[in-house]
Parts: structure tokens; sequence; C-alpha cells
């Protein structure tokens, strides 16, 4: 059974200038009990807006946003104080005059006070013992008990990050929203860590909305990804299908960072540089299109007469990267094991898995036709 939504928006706009397009453009998504939703897109495209939508740090123009049941954010209003959410920011925003035992019990603090509200049930006004204990609990909870008497200065940017987590996390919050939690740290502080505050969210049940700007931590990281561009939510689903299915030429192209090739459509079927491709029936309304071909699923073949030639070759340690120039000088890029080193300057022939290649409108947002995943075939080439 699927746990009931403990966060849900509703065709939620926010618009800062009335001259330019909204920032967030009638959102719908929903949160489930326990589920880690991944908030994905380019700079700018309106993921901090969401999240602070949520906090109530801003009001929606259009749309309802609820917690559980009731309404929060809309016509009904509840301040930021009084939603049940702990936030994690970028730049882990701690108290530089407080110790880490002193940051992470701040907001057990504020919650201890008196005429607070909160929607979804947690812990009411805590006594100094309880807050003491539930200090000491997330501190442990994020490894940093010998560091309980360092301040933030004292620390490295990783474990700063954890303060700033066990911060959040000590009120036992309903949701909590992590904005770009890792992006100012070093990549192997960040991978190791990002691990670990999944295992942490797992540990205690958070329900949480991680934002991010890179694919690969969306995707390793949340149960559902929710893909945004310029405002609009492009696509909510699985990392599989999210990374599968693209339901746009946006999502393929920022998720999967894959190869796009111009294809018309002739008698024989989808003509493009490299080769054609069989068209399905439901197909021919497109004269034009662009084909979706992954890097990790090019094939090649040294061939004197190939269609293409090796420009590059990077070594990335699993694998090697090839760029390959096609007669009309596009770029493409193909990932294969490294027992394949093909010499720079040969020419290749390319062939692609039917299965693997998705077919997009050539302009515009528009989605997928339903059928075409599946529908091309190797390239005769
Ligand atoms: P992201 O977090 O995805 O980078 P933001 O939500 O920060 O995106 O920004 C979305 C858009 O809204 C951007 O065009 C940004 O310039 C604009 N914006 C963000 N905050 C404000 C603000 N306080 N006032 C005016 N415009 C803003
Ligand atoms: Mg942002």
């Amino acid at each position: 059974m699927t746990p009931p939504d403990i966060l849900r928006l509703d065709a939620i706009t926010k618009r800062y200038n009335p001259h330019q397009p909204p920032a967030v453009d009638q959102v719908s998504l929903s949160l489930r009990q326990g589920e880690i939703l991944g908030l994905l897109g380019p700079s700018g495209c309106g993921k901090t807006t969401l999240l602070r939508l949520i906090a109530g740090f801003e009001r929606p123009d259009r749309g309802t946003l609820y917690f559980g049941q009731q309404p929060v954010g809309g016509s009904t209003w509840l301040p930021p104080e009084c939603r049940d959410v702990g936030i994690v920011f970028q730049d882990y925003a701690l108290f530089p005059h407080l110790t880490v035992e002193k940051n992470v019990a701040f907001g057990l603090q504020r919650r201890g006070g008196k005429g607070h509200r909160k929607v979804v049930s947690g812990p009411g006004a805590l006594s100094p013992t309880d807050i003491t204990k539930h200090t000491a609990a997330a501190i442990a909870l994020v490894g940093l008990e010998g560091l309980k008497h360092r301040f933030p200065h004292e620390l490295s940017g990783g474990q700063q990050q954890r303060v700033a987590l066990a911060r959040a996390l000590a009120p036992r919050p309903a949701i909590i929203l992590l904005d770009e939690p890792f992006s100012n740290l070093d990549v192997q502080v960040r991978l190791y860590l990002r691990q670990e505050v999944r295992d942490i969210l797992r540990q205690v049940g958070a329900s949480g909305v991680f934002v991010t700007h890179d694919q690969e931590e969306a995707l390793a990281l949340a149960d559902r990804v929710a893909v945004m561009h310029q405002g609009h939510l492009e696509q909510l689903d699985a990392p599989e299908v999210v990374y599968g299915q693209p339901a746009s030429r946006f999502v393929a192209e920022f998720v999967t960072q894959a190869n796009f090739l111009p294809a018309q459509l002739s008698p024989q079927g989808w003509q493009t540089e490299v080769g054609c491709f069989a068209a399905e029936a439901n197909e021919t309304k497109l004269a034009q299109a662009e084909l979706m071909v992954r890097q990790e699923d090019l094939a090649l073949v040294e061939e004197a007469g190939g269609v293409a030639v090796v420009r590059d070759r990077q070594f990335l340690g699993r694998e090697y990267q090839y760029c390959l120039q096609t007669p009309t000088g596009q770029l493409i890029y193909a990932r294969l094991p490294l027992g394949s080193a093909i010499a720079v300057g040969s020419r290749v022939a390319i062939s692609v898995p039917s299965q693997r290649v998705r077919l997009y409108p050539a302009l515009g947002r528009g989605t997928v036709p339903k059928t075409s995943s599946t529908s091309l075939s190797m390239p005769m080439v």
C-alpha cells in the first residue's frame, strides 16, 4: 500500500516580478510518509523558491499547499515557525558564536517556547532535561559526539554540514528540507556524506525534499525524482524511470547527458547522419525529430568506411569516453569498456540497440509519444 501523503502542492505558482515568468509555475506534487524526494534542475529553475514556499518563507500567488489534509499555504496561512519543518541550507547557516551542542539545541529551545503550534505531531514543549537528551541524540546520530564543544570555525565543511543536519533533525520534524546541502563540499566528502545522510534519514524515518542540481546525486539519493525546468515540473518518477524514460527533451538532456541526433522522416524511416531507424505509424505526424542515444548505448566498430571519426579518447578509470565527429561536424559521445581502445583518428561504424533509442519532437517542450521508445531498429549503416 502507498503511504499517505505528508505534503501536497496543488498548482503552486510564485512570481517575484510581474514582468518576468513565475519562478515556480503551477507545480503539483506530493511527498509520501518516509519518502525522500529529490528536486532536480539547473540553477535558477525554481528549486529554492519551491523549498521556501514549503517552509513558509514565501507565500504562493496561486495554488494550495497541504500538510497532511490541512491547507497551510494558500488562502489559509500558517507561518514558518508553526510548520513542522527542518531545513538544511547550502551554506550550513550555523551560529558562529555557539558551540556544536548549542547550535543543535537552538531549534529545540525555540520549539519549547510558548504559543508554539504544530500541524503534524511531534514533541511538544520540552523540559531542559529533554532538550539535553534530544541534543545528545542528534549529535550522536551524525557522529559528532567528540566535537560537541567546538565552534563552527573549528570544524571542516563536512562536519559543519553534519551539525546543520543534527540541528534540523533534533526536533524530529515531520518534514526535512535540504537545499543543495553538499554543493560546498569537495567531491570525496560529498560522496561519503550523501550516503551517510541518506542512511540517517532512513534511520529516523524522516520524510524529506532534497534539492540538487547534480543528476547523479538525485538519482542515487531519492526514492522519487522531480525534475524542474524554468519553474515547471517536467517529470516526477522513480529514478530508474526518469533515467530510462525521460518525459521531455529537457529531462532527457539534463538527466542522461545523452546525444541527440537530428532525424528526418523518409519512406524508409528516420534518417540520421549515422544511419536510418525504422519509424512507427504513430510517429509519422512528425516530419522532424531528435533521436536520443545514450553514451553507454553506442557500439563502435573500426572500419575504413565508417561514418564517424574518433576525435578524442578520455580515460575515465572504468571506461573510455570517445568523442566522435559525424560528417556534418556534430560531436557525439560514447562510453565503452576499457578493452575496446580505439585510436584517435580512426573511422568507426556506429550501432545502437533498438530498444534504447528514444524519439523527441525537434523543437519546443513537447512530450514523448508513448510508444516511440521501442520502435526504432538498429541503424542500417
Ligand atoms: P534555484 O534554486 O533552482 O537556483 P531559485 O528558486 O533560487 O532557483 O530562483 C528561481 C528564479 O527566481 C530565478 O530566476 C531567480 O533569479 C528568481 N528569484 C529567486 N529569489 C528571488 C527574489 N527574492 N527576488 C526576485 N527574484 C528571485
Ligand atoms: Mg537554489
